[in-house]
């Protein structure tokens, strides 16, 4: 659309637009009555928790505190067992005390969790080791891993959504039982570091954390809101890449008015008009599936379906950036999803790789800091970084990751910007996926424990050196 006044946004305005990454399914009626289903299912999330993320996502964006985004590439419906919930829950905490002593701020966490089942793919099809052409797996929520299961399935949206549904009810009890006191650094095993200078640096952070840990809470001042370190947000994010589904949990709800309660409509019914029944200026819609949700960098474009959808929900947005975008497009994505110049609003999830954030990431920022936009500024540094070892597996080096944060760091604080925060593949899981790293992994490790569906993820050590290396950084 040209400049001017915007077109009317529903729930279903992305539909009017070209779909990337679009899932087809041999039985309509199936999908519509799955998609039903899940339109009468309760919120994942609630509008209050979205807002009180918002809030924290303007103090990031305006430099009070930091961001810590993270979890595995793909979910599976695998994961979702108390053993991998606890596991994720642990490395995102321990991580982020790292960063809050490091940064020596309030740390925002957000988990890639409970929602992250379905992936863009750069074709439609692979080929079997046996050369047979088959569909390529989508994720957990349109087809199987297995060859023999790569049918797009409506049924695994309503199975996302239960599986969604039961992540996020044990997170809440875990978080509401005390599981964030597993945070006290004191028990932390940092046997796996080899070389024992790194060692001794971490031991000597650590030591240091336990120190300060020890000291607020003899004065009592761990109730106080900036440390919260007995009890811990950790909001819940996925790509919304399949948009039917995520309009089937995008729900009008009345702005924060006593008065406002009784005229807006709790639920939007995709058969009805919504805006016109629902007293517009009364009520916002929100995508209750997750607090957090992103626009991957195939799915980007500016007249795109998902551009479109984004725009008219509530919730804060990332959004990624790689080498393609150029710079006068970032500021009409963000004229675009960011009309209200909210800061935090949008997330810049940058992703260019080591070699090439220099040559992309200065005009960027230069574009951005030209209008009144204030998003945060996330570096994703795993998807600009991922190679192939000579087993075939495709890998991550440590060394290459911790190199583009550093850039990334460098090259915002030459501009006079900030980097707020880090968007990372991890699993809290010893898998051996990425090189490099405390216990010095490498290619011939790889077949070791190599777990993943998807794109190679920091193991439990990797993340936690990842959390050291940028405290260190902020630190001196
Ligand atoms: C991802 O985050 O898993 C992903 C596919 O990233 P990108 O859109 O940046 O390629
Ligand atoms: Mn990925």
């Amino acid at each position: 659309m040209s400049e001017g006044a915007p077109s009317p946004w529903t729930p279903d305005s992305w539909k009017s637009k070209p779909i990337k990454q679009d899932v087809i399914y041999d039985d309509a009626s199936e999908l519509e009555t799955v998609l039903s289903r899940v339109t009468n299912m309760p919120p994942l999330v609630s509008s209050p928790e979205i807002d009180r993320l918002r809030e924290q996502l303007k103090d990031v964006a305006e430099g009070r505190a930091f961001l810590l985004q993270g979890g595995d590439c793909a979910e599976s419906f695998d994961y979702c067992n108390p053993q991998a919930i606890e596991d994720k829950l642990k490395i995102l905490l321990q991580m982020s005390l790292v960063l809050v002593w490091g940064m020596r701020m309030p740390v925002v966490r957000i988990a890639r969790m409970a929602g992250q089942y379905a992936k863009p793919r750069s074709s439609a099809y692979e080929k079997t080791s046996d050369g047979k052409t088959i569909l390529s797996y989508r994720g957990d929520n349109v087809n199987g891993i297995d060859p023999e299961n790569r049918k797009p399935d409506p049924q695994r949206l309503l199975a996302a959504y239960f599986h969604s549904a039961a992540t996020v009810n044990y997170v809440r009890l875990l978080l509401a039982g005390g599981f964030a006191d597993l945070h006290r650094p004191e028990a932390w095993d940092l046997g796996h570091v080899r070389n024992t200078d790194i060692r001794k640096e971490y031991q000597t952070i650590v030591n240091r954390l336990t120190d300060s840990l020890g000291f607020m809470g003899t004065i009592g001042a761990t109730e106080d809101k900036a440390t919260a370190l007995n009890t811990v947000d950790l909001y819940m994010s996925h790509e919304a890449l399949l948009l039917d589904y995520e309009q089937a949990l995008t729900r009008s709800v009345a702005k924060p008015l006593p008065t406002n309660r009784a005229k807006c409509s709790a639920t939007y019914e995709p058969s009805t008009p919504p805006r016109d029944t629902l007293a517009p200026e009364l009520c916002d819609w929100y995508n209750l599936s997750a607090h957090f949700i992103w626009i991957g960098d195939r799915t980007r474009q500016l007249n795109g379906a998902h551009i479109e959808y984004f725009r008219g929900v509530k919730n804060p947005i990332g959004v990624k950036v790689g080498p393609t975008m150029e710079a006068e497009e970032l500021v009409r994505v963000l004229d675009i999803l960011d009309p209200l110049l909210e800061s935090g609003r949008v997330t810049l999830i940058t992703r260019y790789g080591a070699d090439k954030i220099a040559q992309y990431l200065p005009a960027h920022i230069a574009a951005v800091q030209k209008t009144q936009h204030k998003p945060v500024w996330c570096c994703d540094p795993c998807h600009g970084n991922t190679t192939t070892a000579p087993s075939g597996h495709k890998t991550r080096s440590f060394e290459a990751i911790v190199s583009e944060i550093t850039s990334n760091i460098t090259i915002h604080l030459e501009l006079g910007s900030r980097l707020s925060g880090v968007h990372l593949e991890l699993t809290g899981e010893h898998v051996t996926e990425c090189t490099g790293g405390s216990q010095e992994l490498s290619h011939s490790d790889l077949p070791t424990n190599y777990q993943t569906f998807c794109d190679p993820r920091l193991n439990y050590e990797q993340s936690l050196d990842i959390a050291f290396t940028i405290a260190k950084v902020f630190e001196y």
